[in-house]
């Protein structure tokens, strides 16, 4: 499984729909986020110390996405998630 072979941000596991971009992801009004969760398995990697939880609301998809933190860090974050940006870089 080579990371570096997907050319998308990420993809829906349920579903399939892709984002490109993590702009594209935060944009996206149909994913709600759900929260944020403290992962020792992120803070080991050096990937930050959490991951925020998202709930794909599209048609019948109604799954858990799961994508580090760190990953936004260098986004825009629009304002339909006014909390993002503080659990990102606060
Ligand atoms: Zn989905």
């Amino acid at each position: 499984m080579e990371k570096e072979s997907f050319n998308y941000f990420k993809q829906c596991s349920l579903c399939g729909t892709t984002w490109e971009t993590a702009e594209d992801f935060l944009n996206d009004p149909s994913l709600q986020l759900n929260g944020y969760q403290f992962s020792a398995y992120a803070h080991r990697f050096g990937n930050g110390n959490g991951l925020l939880l998202f709930t794909h609301k599209k048609g019948n998809c109604n799954t858990t996405l799961a994508i580090f933190a760190r990953d936004f860090k260098e986004n825009d974050f629009p304002r339909n998630k006014p909390h993002l940006e503080d659990l990102v870089k606060g």
